[in-house]
């Protein structure tokens, strides 16, 4: 039925929600205060009427003591006191020691038998009370004389009237309140969930090809201001995502086309009509280059990705960081000994950390490479290994005394393609595209490592890795 599922649906929403809530709240509060005013009543009248009662004992006890031992006067004492207080409903008793009713009067106000049970006391007298009746009772002490009591009571009805004539007078603005208190719900709740409504629709109308537009922030500090700031931050985050694929896309694509476009015009330029061997030969070389600059981009997008692989942690091992930068340093010695640049290995103690060999041997690699490549004959470049005791790491640096970064291209040599200008790939054998420090990026994050440079133009560059070293 889709009306009850509708029904269901709107049921669920905070809205409706907070609206019952807020009426069930509204209600029971009200229904407390009504409660607790009615009985706070209740109790007040019944205090002062046991005070009133009290002292009236008192005055008769002082008259009785005047008049003893004339009976007779005694009885006109108490009858004139009854009928003072006729007309308010009070009755008077005078009670024998055995607690037998000696005198009552007058007997339409009074109940038959003097009331069974003691409810309090107030100052030396005793109250005594039945559902329709309530009176204080003092004992006559006057020394010589036996014992008697003398009790002055009332109809409670009237306080009965009293609490209900205050119920009749508050129960209308009670019955206001609860039909209010929906209303009011219903409106606290619609201006509460307003800017969530808000922050439903803004998030309908994102896609993931349209990022650009946020949440607004009303700047209340209340927690969904910090709820949008939070996903504006996370848009930020994907938008930036995105961006960092598409460029690199883009990248890949341009850096690809420029091997392939040289391998095609070389091959038209062959085919255009017959050349000399050594034009042909010119002509191979140069494609040769190119595929070889294809095969060594392709490769390193491979790395990259793979570095990047979650897959990749399942396989890490202990790995000894010493053996590898010795095996590396062994690998470079021809080329750097060709280049005139002194190649050193250092590491004190073995270090082992967790991780996987092959990728810590290309992330060496790609630092040494560099190194090697962009230090002139007479340079050096030390590649050292050590443990950092104080923050429970392995160290790994890699110095040369090259030609340095400028500062302004530091904070970008990690960004892949980023390369600080091509013209300084020259004079050296292999051609740069960029790829290598964010392979080596990503390598140390897989490794949950850090790493950072520090350069000093025609002085030097240093590269410093640090990692967790394994639990023991
Ligand atoms: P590439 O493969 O083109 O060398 P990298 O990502 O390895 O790309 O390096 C990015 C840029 O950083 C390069 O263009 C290079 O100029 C610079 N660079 C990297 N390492 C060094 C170094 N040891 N000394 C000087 N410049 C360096």
């Amino acid at each position: 039925m889709p009306w009850l599922q509708r029904f269901s649906r709107s049921v669920r929403t905070i809205r409706v929600r907070l609206t019952i809530w807020n009426s069930v709240v509204v209600f029971l509060a009200v229904l407390i205060a009504l409660i607790a005013v009615r009985e706070r009543l209740r109790y007040s009248l019944l205090t002062e009427t046991d005070h009133v009662l009290n002292d009236e004992v008192k005055e008769l006890i002082l008259a009785v003591g005047r008049c003893y031992p004339d009976l007779d006067q005694i009885r006109v004492e108490l009858v004139q006191k009854a009928n003072s207080h006729r007309d308010r409903g009070w009755h008077v008793r005078w009670l024998n020691a055995s607690r037998e009713t000696l005198w009552v009067g007058p007997p339409e106000h009074a109940p038959p038998e003097p009331l069974a049970q003691e409810v309090g006391a107030l100052d030396g007298a005793s109250i005594w009370a039945s559902d329709h009746f309530r009176a204080v009772e003092r004992e006559v002490k006057i020394p010589g004389i036996p014992r008697y009591y003398l009790r002055v009571g009332t109809k409670t009805a009237f306080i009965a009237q009293d609490v209900s004539r205050l119920t009749e007078l508050l129960a209308p603005v009670g019955f206001a309140l609860l039909l209010l208190a929906p209303l009011g719900g219903f409106l606290l709740a619609d201006r509460a969930i307003a800017p969530v409504q808000q922050i439903i629709a803004t998030t309908e109308r994102l896609r993931p090809s349209q990022l650009e537009e946020r949440l607004e922030v009303r700047g209340v500090g209340d927690e969904l201001d910090q709820l949008a700031i939070k996903i504006n931050h996370f848009l930020d985050e994907i938008a930036d995502h995105l961006r960092r694929k598409r460029d690199f896309v883009a990248n890949a694509a341009h850096e690809l086309r420029s091997p392939v476009t040289a391998i095609q015009s070389s091959v038209e330029v062959a085919l255009q009509h017959e050349r000399t061997t050594a034009e042909y030969e010119d002509l191979l070389i140069l494609i040769s280059d190119e595929c070889r600059h294809l095969g060594q981009l392709v490769s390193q997008l491979l790395q990259l990705a793979e570095a990047q692989s979650e897959v990749l942690r399942v396989s890490f091992a202990p790995v000894r960081l010493d053996e590898i930068v010795q095996r590396t340093v062994e690998m470079f010695a021809p080329v750097a000994e060709e280049r005139g640049v002194a190649l050193v290995g250092r590491a004190d103690q073995p270090v082992s950390i967790l991780g996987n060999r092959q990728q810590l041997r290309q992330l060496i690699t790609n630092l040494v490479d560099n190194a090697v490549k962009f230090t002139p004959p007479g340079g050096r470049v030390e590649v050292q290994v050590e443990f950092d005791a104080a923050q429970h790491r392995g160290r790994m640096t890699v110095r040369d005394t090259g030609i340095g970064i400028p500062e302004e291209n530091l904070p970008r040599i990690f960004e892949r393609f980023y390369q600080v200008s091509k013209s300084r790939d020259r004079g050296t054998e292999s051609r740069g595209n960029g790829l290598g420090l964010s392979i080596c990026q990503a390598i140390v994050d897989q490794h949950q490592g850090t790493i950072d440079v520090s350069s000093t133009p025609e002085q030097g560059t240093t590269f410093t890795m640090t990692f967790p070293l394994p639990k023991e």
